[in-house]
């Protein structure tokens, strides 16, 4: 198909042009004596990212679900109890992964839709007075519903508990695109992968641990090989890997963290929230609603739109994709059909997000749901326009004269009469 493909899955995201550049490199020695140069300065700037400075930083060459095995291999034991909600398909997954570890999980369920329910975390916490609980499993974003919960408030709960149990924090679809705080919020395991908001393709997933998780190393149990954060620390310390790493994953993280620098975090997060919300205006003039129940819980990397009853979700997705070629995201699991999802992280201006959401009303009118054409598109740039930063006023040159004064119309058609 002709033209670009409009890629808003909620990962993978867009890869800039300039991150693809850098990673179009040929391959190198991962143990030549200039590799160091390349790596030690990623493990720096990634720190930034994580907002910490006591933190360590692990990249290995998987995904976000590597990350979150690395976050509970190298911390727990089989039979440790850990607390966790489940309130979508990535929570779910985590506590599955916990299970199939062998650990006891507290679970919290919660409606799909809502956010981590911190005052049942609290009163678990509270409840636990001999301190059973190793772990808590906190999922920020939960991309399947468009759901984020507050990683602050779990703190405060952990520590109005006075609790000393880890506090793991999923934020693969937020962190580097929703404000993270791993020093201030004393979060012990942060765990991402590089296809969301680092803009990169997937293959990484990046764990970043605090000095308190990493004196678990030792006393944790469970089984550990690929990720284990001894032989990281070990070879990382000396600016390399225990095995082959990604060079051009490498290339390319160095490329978007320099990025993402560069246009300065918290911008990065004030342009997410801008384009989360124009989305947000657009399914309003739709008539529809998030999955989100309350606007507290909105997330500004995925909005998860729900289709009315007798619509299936998944036919909007459909049409979007093979007559428009737009990626848009699935419902997941008991959310398949229920919903679509915009995803609207990483490397995204307003334009490139009016074609998805453009598309979005098309492939939706094409099944048949009765939406205003042009009312969602319309209610989202009058958003941006609105709220748009004021341009600095800038001098225009005069306008060039033309190079040659035009013929007059007379003149015109008898020069080309002589032509003839
Ligand atoms: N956690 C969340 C919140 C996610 O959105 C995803 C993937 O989309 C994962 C974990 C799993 O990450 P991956 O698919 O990179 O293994």
């Amino acid at each position: 198909m002709a033209g670009r493909n409009f890629l808003f899955v909620p990962g993978p995201t867009n890869v800039p042009d300039r991150v693809l550049r850098a990673m179009h490199r040929p391959m190198e020695d991962h143990r030549s004596s200039d590799f160091p140069a390349l790596a030690t300065p990623i493990f720096e700037e990634l720190k930034k990212v994580f907002k910490t400075t006591s933190g360590q930083p692990f990249v290995f060459p998987a995904s976000g679900t590597g990350a979150w095995e690395a976050s509970l291999a190298n911390t727990l034991s089989a039979g440790d109890r850990v607390l966790a909600a489940r309130f979508g398909m990535f929570s779910h997954l985590w506590i599955d992964m916990a299970q199939r570890f062998g650990l006891q999980v507290d679970v919290l369920d919660a409606e799909w839709g809502e956010g981590a329910p911190l005052e049942r975390y609290h009163e678990a916490l509270a409840a636990d007075k001999g301190h059973k609980i190793k772990a808590v499993l906190f999922t920020h974003n939960e991309t399947a519903t468009g759901v984020t919960s507050d990683v602050a408030g779990m703190r405060r709960a952990l520590d109005d508990a006075r609790h000393p149990a880890l506090l793991m924090v999923d934020g693969v679809s937020s962190i580097a695109s929703i404000d993270f705080r791993m020093d201030e919020w004393k979060v012990d395991l942060a765990v991402t992968g590089s296809q969301k908001g680092l803009m990169l393709p997937a293959g990484l997933g990046i764990v970043c641990a605090s000095q308190k998780a990493l004196a678990l190393y030792d006393q944790a149990k469970l089984p550990r090989v690929f990720f284990d954060f001894g032989d990281m620390r070990k070879a990382n310390a000396t600016g390399y890997f225990p095995y082959t790493p990604s060079l051009p994953m490498l290339y390319g993280l160095r490329e978007s963290v320099a990025m993402l620098l560069e246009e300065g975090l918290e911008n990065v997060f004030a342009r997410h929230h801008r384009l989360a919300e124009g989305t947000r205006r657009a399914v309003k003039a739709w008539g529809l609603d998030l999955c989100a129940r309350d606007p507290k819980w909105n997330s500004d990397t995925v909005s998860a739109i729900l289709v009315p009853p007798g619509v299936n979700g998944a036919e909007v997705i459909d049409v979007a994709y093979r007559r428009y070629n737009l990626a848009l995201g699935a419902g997941l699991a008991r959310m398949a059909g229920k919903l679509f999802r915009i995803g609207h992280l990483g490397d995204l201006n307003e334009l490139m997000l009016a074609g998805g959401i453009a598309g979005a009303e098309m492939a939706m009118r094409d099944v048949g749901m009765k939406i205003t054409p042009g009312s969602g598109i319309a209610a989202a740039q009058e958003y941006w326009r609105s709220t748009a930063a004021p341009l600095p006023k800038r001098d225009l040159p005069p306008r060039a004269p033309d190079a040659q004064p035009a013929p007059s119309a007379k003149k015109e058609k008898a020069t080309v009469g002589a032509r003839r």
